[in-house]
């Protein structure tokens, strides 16, 4: 069990479960076993594994939202001894062992291990789980776009994604909702001349037309396209300066802006 390997034990694997309109819990599992992440509901989680003879062992949540966690009463109804890994704090019922940065997540079960990563902005309480050259990111990286603040300030925001992107290039990123198509919109508006952009806007464009998934993603190409990845880039600072109708010198101010212009997008 090696967390820093770059990829997922043998015969182990993540699947996309499809949840209310646009969310994703993620599966990982072997051909018995599964943990799942995020059951913002529990019958899409327990279809899932009636339908592939697995066994639900362990639950991740990355932060309190009633589409990230509102499974996890029914899911433990069916097996109580059920650990249910997230946020500490105590706000988030059914939680029954809570963690925070740096704390390492041994999920024997499917031969994982995971490192906590504390990502306030979305939510104050916003955590991610990484390993096995992959993050799942909860609503805090999405591809193209980011999570609204809804608790955190902008600068907090900032500084998690900035952790985020210290993952080295090849990280695979699990995010939990389907928005890459919509933020492919506003990342062009911010950046029409980018051409890594454009193709992948191509792409995404293709993929969701044929009503494929668009994720994992991976931080190399968040680093390429994603606008809240880029406010350090020339060409986003100008575009962020115009919006906001004055000259904005450092990152954060940048990204601040890049986040108000988002949400009246
Ligand atoms: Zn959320
Ligand atoms: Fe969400």
């Amino acid at each position: 069990m090696n967390r820093m390997s770059d990829a997922l034990p043998d015969g182990v694997q993540i699947s996309a479960i499809p949840a209310f309109t646009d969310n994703y819990i993620w599966c990982l599992h072997n051909q018995t076993h599964a943990v799942v992440v995020d059951p913002g509901d529990a019958e899409p989680v327990q279809a899932f594994c009636k339908q592939n003879g697995l066994s639900l062992e362990a639950v991740l949540i990355t932060h309190h939202h009633r589409d990230h966690t509102g499974g996890i009463a029914r899911l433990a109804s069916a097996n109580p001894s059920l650990p249910v890994i997230g946020p500490a704090g105590g706000h988030i019922r059914g939680i029954t062992r809570s963690v925070d940065e740096g704390d390492d997540i041994h999920l024997n079960v499917v031969n994982c291990a995971f490192t906590v990563m504390e990502l306030p902005g979305h939510t104050l309480d916003h955590i991610a789980f990484y390993g096995h050259g992959l993050v799942l990111c909860g609503d805090t990286l999405f591809s193209g776009g980011c999570g609204r603040l809804f608790e955190g300030s902008p600068a907090q925001m900032h500084h998690s994604l900035n952790k985020l992107k210290r993952l080295p290039d090849n990280t695979r990123v699990f995010c939990t909702h389907e928005y890459t198509q919509a933020n492919m919109q506003f990342a062009l508006a911010v950046e029409p001349d980018n051409e890594e952009l454009q193709q992948h806007a191509n792409l995404i464009e293709k993929l969701r037309s044929e009503d494929n998934i668009t994720l994992p993603s991976s931080m190399q190409k968040e680093k390429a396209i994603n606008p809240f990845l880029r406010s350090h880039k020339s060409s986003v600072a100008a575009a962020a300066s115009q919006w906001q109708g004055e000259e904005l010198d450092d990152d954060t101010a940048v990204f601040t802006a890049l986040r108000r212009w988002k949400d009246q997008f």
